[in-house]
C-alpha cells in the first residue's frame, strides 16, 4: 500500500533516506513492516523528487519499476544532498495500471504530492466531485489512478490560492465522504512546508529544532520517531511541528 517520505532541513545525501538508514525506503519497498490493508510488498515503481536549491523547482526521477532493482539510483542517490526531499514506492492497487506515470511524486511548479492508501468505489464513488475539475484536467492526469486524481484535486484548490494545509484537509473531507472506507494518507511540500493526513494507513515524524523527516515507516529505531495517530493533520516546517484532528483544523 504504498510508502512515502518527505524531509525538509540541512542538506542531505538522498541515499541516507533511500538505502542506508536502517529501515530506509528501498526496504520499506521490499520489507514493510506496517502494511495496512493489505499489500505485501512495494514493487510496482517509485519516484524521488528534491529540491536543487535556489528556489529551484524539485527535479523528479520516477520508474515503474522496483526501487531496489534501479541500476542508477544509488548513484545518484549517493552524488546528490537537498534540503528538501519527498520520494515513494508504489504498491499498485489491483486493477490500477503499473506504469512511470502513476508513481508519486505528482509535481507541478514547487509542489510535490503522494498518495498512500486507495478510493473505495473507484471510479465511480468519485466521479461526481471528478466532474467539477476542468475536463482538460481531467484528460491529463498522470494516469488513471485514484492517486492522480486525488492529486488533481489537491493541485486544484493549491491554484485557487487554498492554503496547502487546507488544500489536503478538504480533499480528505470530501473524498472520505463520497468514498467511505477509502485510505487517504497523503502528503504534500513546496519545499518550505510539509503537510500529511493520516487516513487509514500508518505515519511517523522525526522533527528536531532544524528538520523534520515525516515517513510511512520510522527509519531507524531511534527514540525520536513519534506516530502520528489515524486521523490527523501534520503541519511541519524544519523549525515547527503542529498535529491537529483532520477536520477540526
Ligand atoms: N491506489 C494507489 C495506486 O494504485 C496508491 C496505492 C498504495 O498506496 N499502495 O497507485
Amino acid at each position: 500500500m504504498c510508502r512515502h517520505l518527505a524531509y525538509l532541513g540541512a542538506p542531505v545525501q538522498l541515499a541516507r533516506l533511500l538505502f542506508d538508514a536502517p529501515h530506509a525506503l528501498a526496504r520499506q519497498a521490499w520489507a514493510p513492516l506496517d502494511m495496512r490493508g493489505g499489500g505485501t510488498i512495494n514493487a510496482d515503481g517509485f519516484g524521488v523528487a528534491w529540491y536543487p536549491g535556489d528556489g529551484a523547482d524539485p527535479v523528479r526521477y520516477r520508474r515503474a519499476t522496483p526501487m531496489w532493482s534501479d541500476a542508477a539510483l544509488p548513484a545518484l542517490a549517493a552524488h546528490t544532498r537537498a534540503g528538501g526531499v519527498l520520494a515513494a514506492v508504489r504498491s499498485a492497487t489491483t486493477g490500477m495500471p503499473v506504469v512511470e506515470t502513476a508513481a508519486a511524486p505528482f509535481a507541478e511548479g514547487p509542489w510535490l504530492f503522494s498518495h498512500n492508501g486507495v478510493v473505495r468505489g473507484w471510479p465511480d464513488a468519485v466521479a461526481g466531485i471528478a466532474a467539477r475539475l476542468p475536463v482538460r484536467d481531467l484528460l491529463t492526469l498522470d494516469a488513471p489512478t485514484d492517486s492522480a486524481l486525488l492529486w488533481a484535486l489537491v493541485r486544484d484548490r493549491l491554484r485557487a490560492g487554498v492554503p496547502a494545509a487546507k488544500a489536503v484537509a478538504e480533499t480528505v473531507t470530501e473524498v472520505a465522504a463520497a468514498a467511505p472506507g477509502s485510505r487517504l494518507n497523503l502528503l504534500l511540500t513546496d519545499g518550505r512546508q510539509v503537510v500529511a493526513s493520516t487516513a487509514g494507513h500508518a505515519l511517523s515524524v522525526r522533527a528536531d529544532t532544524t528538520s523534520v523527516l515525516v515517513s510511512s515507516e520510522p527509519l531507524d529505531p531511534g527514540p525520536a520517531w513519534r506516530a502520528v495517530p489515524d486521523g490527523r493533520l501534520l503541519v511541519a516546517t524544519p523549525s515547527d511541528l503542529d498535529i491537529t484532528v483532520l477536520g477540526r483544523s
